[in-house]
């Protein structure tokens, strides 16, 4: 989550912000109202009072009157705000996403805030409600000479960066880091003889006891992305102190997890069902290990909307009869019966790529649409991407894996189902021809079929569906990221011994 809202706005504010500069110069007198202790946010590109505003659930007006400004659209990239409605917390307000292992408890520690502080800014009613996902904001302090927090907060980031103020030295920097002078160059791989400038940039190994707020055996948990959005896939990675065979449950879904051969590294992956009900779920991890024992680490976390739109279909008389609800019904349960499946070797290299040339330009239907036909009600969502493209244009496979079905389907008609491994499977429906076989070994870029209109289609298209652990997820979700990167334990450890 960012402050940032758009680029043409950023255009506005600059020239806002020259008028405001010009303006309030001289305006601006000190007031009864300003020696209150308030909470100040630096405006960031793109921003409005009234997006601020929404920001901190506070009104526009009561900005103006905290800040003095008439003139609500004259305000100016890295003017200083004071926001009213936090009473008593001082500092520069900063935005976070809370992730696993966060509570208030450890965030205070290790921020140096106290508790309540953090409770007014994010106006918590219930300290032990905390949830992974939630938008969280905190305080740093102003006159913190070095500290030059990137977006990041301190205890996420495995190094710390600063810059060095003007009554900064490299050798009090170390000092205060418990570092000699010659640990720091060699960390920051600076040439010999060492230059020292205001304004220099100095990167530090985080605290490795800061880092670690797991209970054992857990030593690292992360959810990637942290905010858990329908229709998307979810990365879980864990690292163990020891070797542990792990389970565990996300939103409604069971995790099938990888290890690694040392049993310290774990990765599950997730989808998200487009349609999983918005709020607040359990997430719990269970580490078993060689003798048995168990420990369990439990959080919660926030599903939130995919926001994707809806869609109104209306399907050609001979066409509706295809809708009936027991061929619905049989079909979706043979694709579930082969997506639920969990093949333990990954044959993939991600990211994956687009199943047929010139396919971005192509996309007439993006995938979770909510989707009404002949006017019923919106009960069924577009689980895949749709391309339009001629009869007969080559269809390939987006990456390697095993053909899971390759047959004629009532509704999807020519339907090719692969099996990626790690519970990923990739579908392609409306086929003109099939071109491979059930068990066949297929390498990425390797035609499959052809595009055509069979089925449940009112045009030449390629329909492509991507699935995760037995949900549809968002196709485009899955060409950026590599999904396949497993957590490194030795990566986790190294970083604590430097
Ligand atoms: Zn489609």
């Amino acid at each position: 989550m960012t402050f940032t809202k758009s680029f043409p706005r950023l255009c506005l504010s600059l020239i806002a912000g020259l008028f405001l500069a010009w303006q309030i110069g001289g305006a601006s007198t000190p007031t009864a109202a300003q020696e209150t202790p308030l909470p100040e946010y630096i405006i960031q590109a793109g921003d409005t009072l009234s997006a601020i505003a929404l920001q901190f659930d506070v009104t526009v007006a009561d900005i103006q009157t905290a800040n003095n400004i008439g003139d609500a659209s004259l305000i100016s990239v890295g003017q200083r705000l004071r926001i009213p409605g936090f009473d008593g917390v001082s500092g520069i307000l900063r935005d976070y996403t809370l992730r696993p292992g966060d509570t208030l408890e450890n965030i205070a520690h290790r921020l140096d805030i106290d508790e309540d502080s953090l409770i007014i800014l994010n106006r918590i009613v219930n300290p032990n409600m905390v949830y992974v996902g939630q938008p969280f904001l905190y305080v740093s302090a102003d006159d913190t000479p070095i500290a030059d927090i990137a977006e990041a907060p301190v205890w996420q980031q495995n190094e710390v960066k600063f810059r060095l103020g003007e009554n900064d030295t490299l050798a009090n920097l170390a000092a205060e880091y418990g570092l000699t002078l010659y640990a720091l160059r060699d960390y920051n791989a600076w040439p010999y003889p060492l230059f020292e400038f205001q304004g220099q940039e100095v990167k530090i190994a985080a605290d490795p006891d800061a880092q670690n707020s797991f209970p054992p055996p857990f030593a690292h948990i992360e959810i990637s992305p942290t905010e858990v959005v329908q229709g998307e896939p979810i990365v879980v990675r864990v690292a163990t102190e020891n070797t542990q065979m792990l389970s565990g449950e996300l939103a409604e879904n069971k995790l099938n997890f990888i290890t690694t051969t040392d049993g310290q590294a774990h990765m599950a992956l997730v989808g998200i069902y487009n349609f999983q009900k918005l709020g607040v779920y359990p997430f719990e991890l269970v580490a078993t290990d060689e003798n048995g024992r168990t420990a369990t680490f439990e959080t919660r976390l926030r599903v939130f909307s995919g926001q994707r739109g809806q869609q109104s279909i209306q399907l050609p008389p001979e066409k509706s009869s295809l809708l009936d609800d027991e061929t619905l019904r049989t079909e979706w349960a043979q694709l579930i019966d082969i997506t639920k499946n969990f093949s333990a070797t990954r044959l993939w290299d991600a990211p994956f790529e687009y199943p047929m040339e010139y396919a971005t330009d192509r996309t007439t239907t993006t995938f979770g649409v909510a989707r009404t036909y002949n006017g019923v009600s919106f009960n069924s969502f577009h689980g895949g991407l749709d391309f339009a493209g001629g009869l007969g244009t080559p269809i390939t496979a987006p990456a390697n894996g095993v053909i899971a079905l390759a047959e004629p389907l009532t509704i999807r008609g020519n339907s090719v189902i692969i099996d990626h491994g790690w519970g990923v499977y990739s579908g392609y429906w409306h086929l003109f021809e099939i071109t491979a076989e059930p068990g066949q070994v297929v390498e990425k870029g390797q035609i499959i079929g052809t595009l055509g209109s069979t089925g449940l289609s009112t045009g030449n298209h390629l329909h492509w569906e991507i699935w995760v652990g037995g949900h549809q997820v968002d196709p485009t979700s899955w060409l950026d990221v590599d999904y396949s990167i497993v957590p490194s334990a030795a990566s986790t450890e190294s970083e604590s011994s430097e």
